[in-house]
């Protein structure tokens, strides 16, 4: 079904991807000798959708919000020239997408499992943010992917929460930061830091919002790279958030 890969094909959603489920290199020269196929890596990763979710905030272009709630599945995202948008995003710095993986044991995933099995070579499943919302309120604690999800569900929960519940978006996010540690997850990672410094600034928590951004910095050294790195605009964007935190906090009186 799926013929032999060549390098060049590989999407940089693809690449991302497989640089932090496995030790690049190693499957690399096992990609380009032909011994394996991207898509044997995502079935391996106990994944059986992606869902593209960007925050739920007015300031996402309308290319990146109409393709919130987009459901692909592994062999999809294989594909030659995948993007999980419908078009390019219309904002000189890109708008936060996070595409998530789930096994999605419960009923309603399950569900969305099956609907983009029987859609995957039609139009394809795309959630609108009330199912988003129910899928993430269904009873995963329960099922058997719990722990595999955990993380996934917070994500969706703080994207698309943000408008009507800060409450729950920060929870899931700051959640994300401290517990995000498995590779698979990674490129989760920034999203998380970059939206909760956001949502901590738009309520005024100043204080935990700068300790967040110099937790930032710490984690992601300016002098070290890796696929999951925040990029030079999202670095720019920490920056200038700090800078004007700084700037508009009250000067320190010795006591
Ligand atoms: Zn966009």
């Amino acid at each position: 079904m799926f013929g032999e890969w060549e390098f060049a094909e590989v999407t940089p959603y693809l690449v991302a991807v497989l640089g932090l489920l496995v030790v690049w290199q190693y499957y690399q020269m096992q990609i380009m000798a032909g011994r394996i196929m991207a898509v044997d890596i995502f079935e391996r990763s106990g994944v059986r959708m992606y869902i593209y979710v960007v925050p739920d905030d007015d300031a996402i272009c309308p290319v990146c919000a109409g393709s919130n709630g987009r459901v692909f599945l592994p062999s999809q995202i294989a594909g030659k020239g995948f993007s999980p948008r419908y078009g390019q995003c219309q904002h000189p710095t890109p708008c936060p997408g996070m595409l998530i993986g789930l096994y999605g044991a419960w009923q309603e995933a399950r569900g969305v499992v099956e609907r983009a099995r029987a859609q995957a070579k039609k139009n394809g499943v795309q959630l609108s943010q009330e199912e988003l919302r129910a899928l993430v309120n269904g009873q995963w604690e329960m099922s058997i992917s719990a722990e595999t999800d955990r993380l996934g569900v917070h994500m969706i929960e703080a994207a698309c929460y943000e408008k009507i519940n800060r409450a729950v978006s920060t929870t899931g996010y700051r959640y994300a930061v401290e517990e995000i540690k498995e590779v698979r997850h990674l490129l989760l990672l920034v999203p998380a830091y970059l939206r909760l410094a956001l949502l901590l600034v738009r309520s005024g928590d100043n204080d935990e919002a700068l300790a967040l951004i110099e937790r930032f910095e710490t984690r992601f050294p300016t002098n070290k790279r890796g696929l999951h790195f925040p990029t030079a605009e999202q670095r720019n964007i920490m920056k200038l958030r700090k800078s004007h935190l700084l700037g508009s906090q009250p000067e320190k009186v010795p006591a």
